[in-house]
């Protein structure tokens, strides 16, 4: 037999008791497409806003093999050793292209996965990436009202997904590769400009001198970089995930830099602009669905797709004619 939904309500106190099941019903609630879940699940994320709890977002990044889950799987457990109550929250930009998924595996963070003071949440397979990355930021309130934190967001060092982590994260971590030589190793340079903190992972057994190669490399090249807003230096830390090496001195610096910001007032000042952002990246993402989903769009488009394919019309003349008919409407 089928089980009712849960209510608005029901959802809100099972978060608010810590309830795990709920909070994962209440992901997948935020998670999905019909309309009718999109109106419960603001209203949801509004009572949430209401709770003001707080935590600590870490974003961690780094090319498919790096080992960003098995460094996860031990820093999670570390946490778990001081006290803290972590989530993990995949944005895998894999899942919507291919139906696969890089990071939904199921093998991933299995001792997390299955901890009682841990909740692991793998990557939605969503629409555009600006959806599923919309989720997780709301996912993160919902895990925050569950009292989690550090809430640690992951994602595939390929393509976008590192820029939306980025704008919902206090602070940003690239995960390396211990090869000195081939320098930053084709990971775009946009991206190593929002570390705060690069990590030279499997710095252990006989990649350790490489590692340490790397990370003086690594030190070398960030001083080329212009300083950051936050008056924080990006740092370059070695680690072994498998070994759970290294954790501790990241932790410590991770502190630090709260520290850092919370005195300086770039924490709130960074919070309050990645708000905004997230505004602005929720009207242009209802914009263009009002003005996809519209009926006259729907059903005037294959004329001018066609006219447009077909060189009878220009692109420009094609664009404005079907925004004039969401226009005259409002
Ligand atoms: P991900 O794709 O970035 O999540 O990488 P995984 O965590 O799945 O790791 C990829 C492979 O690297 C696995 O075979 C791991 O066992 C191995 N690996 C991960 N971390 C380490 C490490 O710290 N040291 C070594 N030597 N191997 C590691």
């Amino acid at each position: 037999f089928k089980r009712r939904k849960p209510s608005v309500e029901e959802l809100l106190q099972g978060i608010l008791a810590q309830d795990r099941l709920l909070l994962s019903q209440a992901i997948t609630l935020v998670e999905s497409q019909k309309a009718s879940d999109r109106i419960k699940a603001d209203q949801l994320i509004e009572a949430c806003l209401q709770q003001q709890k707080s935590s600590l977002r870490l974003g961690i990044t780094g090319s498919p093999g790096v080992g960003k889950s098995t460094f996860i799987e031990s820093f999670g457990q570390m946490l778990i050793q001081k006290g803290f109550r972590p989530a993990i929250l995949a944005i895998d930009p894999s899942s919507q292209r291919t139906g696969g998924s890089i990071l939904g595996d199921k093998t991933r963070m299995q001792t997390l996965s299955s901890h009682p003071q841990a909740f692991v949440r793998p990557s939605p397979a969503g629409d555009a990436l600006g959806g599923v990355a919309r989720k997780t930021r709301e996912a993160i309130f919902l895990c925050e009202t569950a009292g989690f934190s550090p809430i640690i967001i992951e994602t595939v060092g390929v393509g976008q997904s590192e820029l939306a982590v980025h704008s919902m994260v206090d602070f940003f971590m690239l995960l390396l590769l211990p090869n000195a030589g081939d320098e930053l190793q084709g990971i775009k340079r946009g991206v190593v400009e929002m570390a705060d903190l690069l990590l030279v992972n499997k710095a252990d057994g006989e990649a350790l001198q490489a590692a340490k190669r790397s990370k003086q490399q690594y030190r070398n090249a960030l001083h080329l970089f212009p300083a950051q807003k936050s008056g924080w230096t990006p740092k370059v830390s070695l680690a072994s995930g498998l070994h759970a090496q290294g954790l501790e001195a990241i932790w410590e610096q991770i502190q630090d830099y709260c520290q850092l910001t919370q005195n300086n007032n770039y924490w709130s000042q960074r919070r309050a602009e990645q708000a905004e952002y997230w505004m602005r990246q929720s009207i242009e993402q209802e914009l263009l669905r009002h003005f996809y989903e519209h009926p006259k769009v729907q059903s005037q488009w294959p004329g001018w797709q066609s006219a447009v394919r077909n060189g009878q019309t220009s692109s420009f003349r094609a664009a404005r004619e079907l925004l004039k008919l969401v226009q005259k409407e409002d």
